[in-house]
């Protein structure tokens, strides 16, 4: 069965790939390039949201990346101007941009704010110099902790900070001692996740070479247990299993991925679901530069989802926020109830403890959420 027709995406997604080093454990798309590619890459992603232009209400946009601190200021106005020139602003509730605190400058911020950026997601990852360092990280403790005092002096009132835990060597005492600084700046939303080791990254050498040692599964689930009695005791909602926000700061921009809504991706790699299609515009900078500038097909990947497998999606995703997934909402998108096609999944996983209904809503109890992978497993 094909997909019933999906509202237009109204959120957007704008790629960087671009950093100042690539970090130890990183394997996303992002390289170290010179600052003439980066000046035709822009040249070619304006191009690109210049096609948009008329087509959609995006009521969320998201820069990220990379690091798109990096960008020079020239750079980074060229960037922020081409957004306002073709997205109509006024509908647009939501402006991430992605920071990176060893690149980020007083007038990068002056430039986010007068461009509208409202919301800001910092990449600390830690607070300790020798966990940055490890990790590969190009700043400081101490530059983070001065990144986020320069965006609050800039008016800036709704900041991410991303974190790292279950680092190598990491002891819970200092995860610990992370938290409490972190709490201390008192960001409006906090993202954690604990480190995974992606082939290809140096760290995954280094653990192959015994150079490093992987901290153990046990000592991972109880930093992540003290992050969330932490940080919900002190004002934040654990809404979804990595993330935490004050009340009314949750990222509407994600919960577009998480509800497995459709979005537009702009960008080298950068992937758009729009009503039940999923495409992937072409990795490699220079064939999205090229394919961009001489008119050319820059989609590498396109899939069109049947039904079930759309309404598998959407219970994975739905399942990793807190609130879980209501079964009036599934059935008005998908034209059947939940049980008609995962009974026995749902049957089991309650029987077992982790899941269960409230409110009519299918979430996952505190049990499910420790081997939340697993559980998603069960509805592929
Ligand atoms: S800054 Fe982010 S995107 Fe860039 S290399 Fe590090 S982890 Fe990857």
């Amino acid at each position: 069965m094909t997909v019933k027709r999906e509202a237009l995406p109204n959120a957007l997604y704008v790629h960087i790939p671009f950093c100042a080093r690539k970090c130890n454990y990183c394997d996303f798309n992002s390289s170290v390039s010179e600052t003439k590619i980066i000046d035709r890459y822009l040249d070619a992603l304006e191009k690109e949201l210049r096609a948009l232009q008329w087509q959609y209400t995006f009521k969320t946009v998201y820069i990220g990346g990379g690091t798109p601190s990096i960008l020079t200021e020239t750079q980074l106005e060229k960037l922020l101007h081409s957004v306002v020139r073709y997205i109509p602003c006024f509908e647009i509730q939501e402006y991430t941009v992605e920071v990176n605190p060893g690149t980020l400058t007083g007038n990068k911020v002056t430039l986010l704010k007068e461009y509208f950026v409202n919301r800001i997601s910092l990449g600390v990852q830690s607070f300790q110099d020798s966990q940055l360092k490890l990790l590969g990280r190009i700043h400081s403790g101490n530059d983070a902790r001065n990144a986020f005092a320069l965006l609050r002096k800039n008016g800036f009132k709704n900041i991410n900070i991303d974190f790292i835990f279950g680092c190598p060597e990491q002891s819970l005492s200092s995860w610990e001692k992370d938290l409490r600084i972190l709490v201390e700046l008192n960001p409006e939303h906090i993202s954690t996740y604990a480190l995974t080791y992606e082939d290809g990254t140096s760290l995954t050498a280094d653990l192959k070479n015994e150079v490093i040692y992987r901290l153990d599964e046990s000592a991972e689930l109880e930093m992540y247990k003290t992050a969330i009695r932490y940080l919900t005791s002190n004002g934040y909602n654990h809404y979804e299993i990595s993330n935490f926000a004050k009340d009314g700061y949750e990222c509407s921009h994600n919960y577009v991925y998480w509800k497995n809504l459709g979005y537009v991706g702009v960008g080298a790699g950068a992937y758009s679901f729009i009503d039940g299609a999923r495409t992937s515009n072409v990795r490699d900078v220079f064939t999205y530069i090229d394919g961009i500038t001489e008119n050319k097909n820059i989609k590498t990947f396109r899939e069109c989802l049947q039904q079930d497998q759309f309404a598998s999606e959407t219970m994975i995703m739905s399942l990793r926020l807190r609130q879980g997934i209501s079964g009036a909402d599934f059935c008005k998108r998908f034209g059947y109830k939940i049980e008609e096609q995962f009974g026995d999944q749902i049957e089991k996983l309650i029987k077992d403890g982790f899941v269960s209904y409230e409110n009519e809503r299918l979430k996952l109890t505190e049990k499910g959420l420790f081997i939340a992978d697993t559980i998603m497993m069960e509805f592929v």
